[in-house]
């Protein structure tokens, strides 16, 4: 029985964590450096230990001895994919809420793990270790360790290749300390449609459906929706049998994510498997009613999945923006400040997980991710109205954001209709119009003034801000 538990991540995802522990009383532990002391992180959890940096494994291990926790459980980025904090858990007897060290480091490398897909007979997108044959063009060239769309360069032209290979190299040993990358054939417009997965310790795999996240910038995940519009009951076996068989080769213990390229004619490749929780989990809960983090922790105890495959359904639909402190309009350009005004959406259907409130300050040291939100509802369409609502509902002031620029996305035709590929924003240059003045002319005034307490503010707008008719605007 785990009973104390230290989260080795910061943000929304460390908060999310905690709500599952409360349940589950289990005690928590944050950690964090000091410049988050005062972040919403730190003080969500039983206790708090601080640490010189959210990277550095041995530390974020003697943090759990000290607060005599039993078990560390990652969240995404940082050190969840990282074999330097599964490993020293072993080490130090602690449990480690993710899949054996093994398995993090074959899939945690794109040329290991997909040599293994093929021996599967998973279908891997067709890769050259060295120079493509000049037919193949355009290519992609990739980081072996990369993450986050980071070490990515599109190559058009077999002149541009060395340079290519050169700069993504140079990026991948700064973000990943593994400077080796490879050339992989370039998808046309494909959808990114990739299928939750949990395996127990007695070697169960199941598959909890898909996610269809085609909505990106840069290569990362903006909008994620379950089900994907293009799926049919007869794909969705295909595919997620291909999954669960992928996981199965790996002796995939945990929740993981194993993500594929679907292009227009129907095919599908294996493109990663991700071995941690999702950013994009919740919409995966909200259409099953799973709590994946439970889940996570009841494999790490050692039970038996609680689901077969045959319990599962899909009901309703789900959709996610990821709110990020960042300019569309200016190439995505992160932003920073204060955060004044802090209010989310709320009402029947409405999830949001937050990292941040009234008062947080935004810098440039961590991902510009400020919350998520999550919204589900009986059909597609009636998921996209009610995204649209929660996206006007949502204020947030003092720290520039993609709100507007999401809800321009959700709102266009092409959306509707599920006519989506990972292209959707090029092909889309309307949604990255300028948007500044949409932002109703009150609540710009409230921040102008000093946020919610209006102090100074007439009494006819103080009565507009407690209202909240400034939401019908
Ligand atoms: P997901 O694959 O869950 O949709 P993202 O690609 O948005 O997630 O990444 C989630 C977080 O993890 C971000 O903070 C991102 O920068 C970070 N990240 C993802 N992969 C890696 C990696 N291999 N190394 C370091 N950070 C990573
Ligand atoms: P990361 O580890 O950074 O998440 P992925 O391999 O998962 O890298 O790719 C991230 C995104 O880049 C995909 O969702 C897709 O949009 C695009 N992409 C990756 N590989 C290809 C490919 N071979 N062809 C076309 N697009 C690709
Ligand atoms: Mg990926």
């Amino acid at each position: 029985m785990i009973r104390k538990v230290l989260v080795a991540n910061r943000g929304e995802i460390a908060i999310r964590i905690f709500h599952t522990l409360r349940e589950m009383e289990i005690q928590s532990v944050a950690v964090y450096m000091d410049a988050d002391a005062a972040a919403l992180h730190t003080t969500s959890a039983d206790e708090r230990r601080r640490v010189s940096s959210y990277l550095d494994a041995s530390a974020i291990v003697q943090a759990a001895k000290d607060a005599q926790a039993d078990a560390i459980h990652p969240g995404y980025g940082f050190l969840s994919e990282a074999t330097s904090l599964s490993s020293a858990c072993e080490a130090a007897g602690l449990i480690f809420i993710g899949p054996k060290t093994e398995t993090i480091q074959v899939m945690g490398d794109k040329l290991e793990s997909k040599r293994l897909m093929e021996l599967t007979g998973v279908p891997v997108v067709p890769l050259w270790n060295d120079e493509p044959p000049d037919t193949e063009y355009p290519v992609l060239v990739k980081a072996v360790g990369g993450g986050g769309g980071r070490g990515m360069r599109l190559v058009e032209r077999p002149d541009q290749l060395a340079g290519a290979k050169a700069s993504a190299s140079r990026e991948a040993a700064k973000a990943f300390a593994d400077d080796r990358v490879f050339v992989e054939k370039y998808i046309q417009n494909p959808r990114h449609i990739e299928f939750q997965i949990l395996g127990d310790a007695h070697g169960h795999v199941i598959h909890v459906f898909e996610r269809e996240c085609s909505i990106q910038r840069r290569h990362q995940k903006i909008i994620e929706e379950t089900p994907s519009a293009a799926m049919t009951p007869a794909l969705r076996k295909t595919m997620g049998d291909a999954a669960v068989r992928a996981a199965q080769a790996a002796g995939y213990r945990g929740a993981g994510t194993v993500e594929f390229a679907l292009d227009p004619a129907g095919r599908f490749y294996f493109l990663e498997m991700n071995t941690r929780l999702q950013v994009e989990h919740p919409i995966t809960e909200m259409v099953t009613g799973l709590d994946l983090v439970r889940e996570q922790i009841r494999i790490a105890e050692g039970k038996v999945l609680s689901w077969a495959q045959a319990d599962l359904r899909q009901i309703g639909h789900a959709i996610e923006c990821r709110i990020y402190a960042e300019v569309p309009e200016q190439q995505f350009r992160p932003s920073t400040g204060e955060i004044v005004v802090y209010e989310p959406p709320t009402g029947p259907g409405v999830r949001v997980d937050s990292g941040v409130c009234a008062g947080t300050k935004v810098g440039i040291d961590y991902d510009p991710m400020l919350a998520k939100l999550i919204v589900w509802a009986n059909s597609r369409k009636d998921a996209i109205d009610r995204m649209k609502t929660a996206l006007r509902e949502f204020a947030i002031l003092g720290v520039e954001n993609n709100i507007e620029f999401l809800r321009r996305v959700i709102s266009s035709a092409d959306y509707a209709t599920g006519s989506i590929d990972t292209h959707f924003i090029e092909r889309h240059p309307d949604v990255l119009r300028d948007s500044s003045v949409t932002v109703p002319a009150v609540v710009l005034l409230a921040a102008s003034l000093g946020g919610p307490t209006l102090n100074g503010a007439s009494a006819q707008l103080q009565e507009v801000w407690r209202s909240g008719s400034w939401r019908n605007t």
